[in-house]
């Protein structure tokens, strides 16, 4: 599959929201190890309030409508730290873009490397900080450098950023509530780079099962 249609766009997106809304509980029980153990909750709760926009409202004109329903939506209701930077996971790629009418092997990876650079900008976190963006930027890469299908493309991404969570289980925390125990977050996964691979595995299984 080279492209999905809008409204193909806001299934894959609808899947997006149940899939952290599922892991609640999992995204609560990382934070509580080395956070303060709301990320499950805002995250769920953004997630939730995207769900209804984007199910609510059915006469979208482009893909960048659908990203821009979900971001507000988790932009206005989740508050704190992560709702703005999850928030410009979706919002970010879609700024300034002429309106697309489908999602495709070459705007795709695109609009995600647009958020990806508008999340640095405004948390300034670069990768080896232990958050989102240590599964988010090798997610980008491996979309950039598969673009023969969306299913591939996908699996790679899901896969580079299942990787890059992993990962932080290695790095010291400079962000959040983490950064105040050192090196004793050292062993503990980010929970936003959690969610970043949930995000994306969800992407993958729409497409696999788009198919
Ligand atoms: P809070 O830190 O306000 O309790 P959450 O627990 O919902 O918010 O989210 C924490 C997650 O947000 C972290 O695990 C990290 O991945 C991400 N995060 C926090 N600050 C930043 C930042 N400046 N840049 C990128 N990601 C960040
Ligand atoms: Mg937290």
């Amino acid at each position: 599959m080279k492209s999905i249609a809008i409204e193909q766009t806001r299934e894959m997106l609808c899947e997006v929201c149940r899939a952290v809304i599922g892991q609640k509980p999992y995204l609560t029980e990382v934070d509580s190890k080395i956070g303060d153990g709301d990320h499950g909750i805002g995250m769920a709760g953004g997630m939730e309030k995207a769900e209804k926009a984007l199910t609510d409202k059915t006469d979208f004109d482009s893909v960048n409508e659908v990203f821009k329903t979900m971001g507000m939506a988790m932009l206005n209701s989740m508050g704190g730290a992560s709702g703005v930077i999850f928030g410009t996971m979706f919002l970010g790629g879609i700024k300034g873009k002429e309106k697309m009418t489908e999602l495709t092997c070459e705007n795709f990876p695109q609009i995600m490397r647009d958020a990806l650079e508008a999340v640095k900008k405004r948390g300034q976190a670069q990768r080896g900080d232990k958050t989102m963006v240590d599964a988010f930027e090798p997610a980008v890469e491996a979309m950039e450098e598969n673009r023969n299908s969306l299913e591939e493309m996908l699996e790679k991404a899901a896969n580079a950023a299942e990787q890059g969570m992993e990962d932080t289980k290695k790095y010291v925390a400079k962000f959040g509530r983490a950064k105040s125990l050192m090196e004793r977050s050292v062993g503990y996964q980010d929970a936003g780079a959690t969610s970043v691979a949930i995000i994306f595995k969800a992407m993958k299984d729409y497409v696999e099962k788009a198919d």
